[in-house]
């Protein structure tokens, strides 16, 4: 089974989801017309169903390499990696001053979504490349944006994202990487970072760094971290990669998934860096990046979930036990909730990314606080829906999935990571009950009041599911306003089970949207409201039930 990028499915997104009718009707995005946003679904769809899917099996069997040095990638990634630089996919929603085509950021997470689910693997340099222009195109001075960016765009150079060390992984208020000022208005960084993500290749003509690390005397934790550009050869005065930087690729990680992406040790000797942001500010410029990533990833668990879907759905159509094994009953129901959770995560990460356009088109106030909302909530659930879809298409497949050669397996092992990367999931759903709900819930009662508009219009014509869906988010309403009223650490203790009930709440909203929207929908709807929306009850439980018993339990090695 081939891999076909899910243009109808985005399309009805686009069309009948929540925020992105509006988006094209700002004046900003006036370009971006019904017949634009069709012409590029349909040109990602050839590159991604034609060139990329075809190299994720071998990237998978030839993972990257380091050769005396040099970081070698997978046969055919240099020229797949071409092909999505020449058509200018990198730069979709950059600035048009620096050769992007200032598109919504909404029909570039659509086409990252189409990307991951061909290729992940090679996806995720452009990825981090998309990130780092996000970065610079808000904090960078004008001499770094006028040199970088125009390069980054075009894909001539790519961009990679410095966090890790070894003793500072979640924590990065514990990195120990050192900057120093130079009497020529550069910095040297010295330090070793850990696990990153196209560190280096074999058909880049520059790798671009975005660099935490530390300046002297700079106060401890978060607050005293800086970030700097550090480009794996100096620019010279026309532009053009100069001499090398002190910096080098010191070894490879083995990993149980997406082989074809190197994932680098990076040494740093005295490198030169150049300041983005201000001094000690380095975690606000470094959120820019981190936030357009953690989308990303939401939309690589969606990705990788769709390519995994089609397969399992493929295949239950031909695999005769008794008949089709398609038409037993269990079957449907791991396919059937596959598709119904499928669709609930790409409604959320699409309305996460028409909020960030209509804040950068209509202003900030009401949808910057949604997109920031959402954005732990797409990357986590997201991602966890990835997991979880490859897991059924797996069993789907009976044995036929554990074997490498259905290509299930590589879903399986590729997708593990997105819930791990860009920030745990656990982190994520930390962030959304700390400073997500710090505006004491307005964003987060804003949305459900969103749910609860969705479930009246449904009231007459579909009644059998606004019910449930209104007291599904009555519910959460109740539960948001106890935990504002909770302890840090009893919040802590359900953040993760809150991120997954308000997702729940949320996907059933777009379902019951869907449902409205186009008759043939209310199926699919049916199926989420019914079996997947009451799991929100469980998660609510779970949200209640505090920190304390997890205390009292002995874990492990902890003494008695
Ligand atoms: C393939 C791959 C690619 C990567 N690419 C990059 C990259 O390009 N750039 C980069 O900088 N990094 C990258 N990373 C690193 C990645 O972002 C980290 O692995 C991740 O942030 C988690 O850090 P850690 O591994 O140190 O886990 P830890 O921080 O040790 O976490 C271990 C567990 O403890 C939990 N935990 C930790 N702290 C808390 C807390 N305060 N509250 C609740 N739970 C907590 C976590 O959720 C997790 O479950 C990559 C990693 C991998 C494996």
């Amino acid at each position: 089974m081939e891999y076909r990028s899910a243009v109808d499915e985005i399309r009805f997104h686009l069309r009948h989801g929540g925020g992105f009718a509006r988006v094209g009707r700002t004046e900003r995005f006036a370009g971006a017309t019904e017949d634009v946003v069709e012409a590029v679904l349909q040109g990602a769809a050839r590159l991604c169903d034609g060139v990329l899917a075809p190299l994720n099996r071998v990237g998978d069997l030839h993972p990257a390499r380091l050769e005396n040095g040099t970081v070698r990638t997978p046969p055919g990634f240099a020229e797949g990696f071409r092909a999505i630089a020449g058509g200018g996919w990198i730069g979709l929603s950059a600035d048009p001053a620096h050769g992007g085509q200032g598109l919504p950021l909404t029909v570039e997470t659509a086409v990252n979504e189409m990307m991951a689910g061909a290729c992940m693997a090679l996806q995720l340099n452009p990825l981090l490349t998309q990130g780092q222009i996000a970065a610079l195109e808000h904090h960078a001075e004008p001499r770094i944006r006028s040199l970088y960016l125009p390069k980054l765009v075009s894909g001539e150079w790519s961009g990679t994202m410095n966090l890790t060390e070894p003793q500072a992984g979640s924590d990065l208020g514990a990195l120990r990487t050192r900057a120093e000022r130079a009497a020529d208005g550069a910095y040297r960084i010295t330090g070793q970072k850990i696990f990153i993500t196209w560190g280096d290749s074999d058909f880049m003509a520059n790798t671009c760094h975005l660099v935490l690390a530390r300046l002297p005397g700079a106060p401890a934790g978060t607050r005293g971290i800086s970030l700097f550009l550090v480009p794996k050869f100096i620019p010279d005065a026309a532009g053009r990669p100069g001499r090398p930087n002190s910096l080098r690729v010191a070894g490879l990680e083995h990993k149980m998934g997406i082989h074809g992406a190197p994932t680098c040790v990076m040494d740093y000797d005295a490198a030169t860096g150049w300041l983005i942001g201000a001094e000690n500010g380095g975690m606000a410029a470094m959120f820019t990046m981190m936030n357009a990533a953690r989308l990303a990833v939401g939309v690589q668990g969606v990705g990788i979930a769709e390519a995994a879907l089609q397969k399992a759905e493929a295949y239950a159509a031909g695999r005769i036990q008794q008949g089709p094994i398609l038409r037993h009953p269990d079957v449907r129901r791991m396919l059937a909730c596959a598709r119904a959770e499928l669709f609930a995560a790409r409604a959320i990460a699409l309305d996460c990314a028409a909020a960030l356009d209509l804040a950068r088109a209509e202003g900030p106030d009401v949808h910057a606080a949604k997109a920031a909302f959402l954005t732990p909530v797409a990357k986590s659930f997201g991602t966890e829906v990835g997991l979880r879809v490859c897991e059924t298409a797996m069993q789907v497949f009976g044995g036929a999935g554990y074997v490498e050669q259905t290509g299930i397996a590589q879903h399986y092992r590729d997708v593990r990571i997105t819930a791990i990367y860009e920030g745990t999931n656990g982190i994520q759903a930390m962030d959304l009950v700390g400073r997500k709900l710090a505006d004491g819930g307005e964003a987060a009662f804003r949305l459900i009041e969103e749910v609860e508009a969705e479930a009246e219009a449904a009231r007459s014509a579909l009644p059998d599911m606004a019910g449930p869906v209104w007291a599904a988010a009555e519910s959460l309403r109740e539960a948001t306003e106890e935990l504002l009223s909770r302890t840090a650490a009893e919040r802590s203790a359900g953040a993760h089970p809150f991120l997954m009930a308000f997702a729940r709440v949320l996907g059933a909203g777009s379902h019951l949207r869907a449902a409205r929207a186009d008759a043939a929908r209310a199926p699919m709807a049916r199926v989420y409201v019914g079996r997947l929306l009451p799991l929100h009850a469980a998660h609510l439980a779970e949200v209640r039930a505090g920190p304390d018993d997890l205390e009292a339990v002995r874990i492990g090695p902890e003494a008695p």
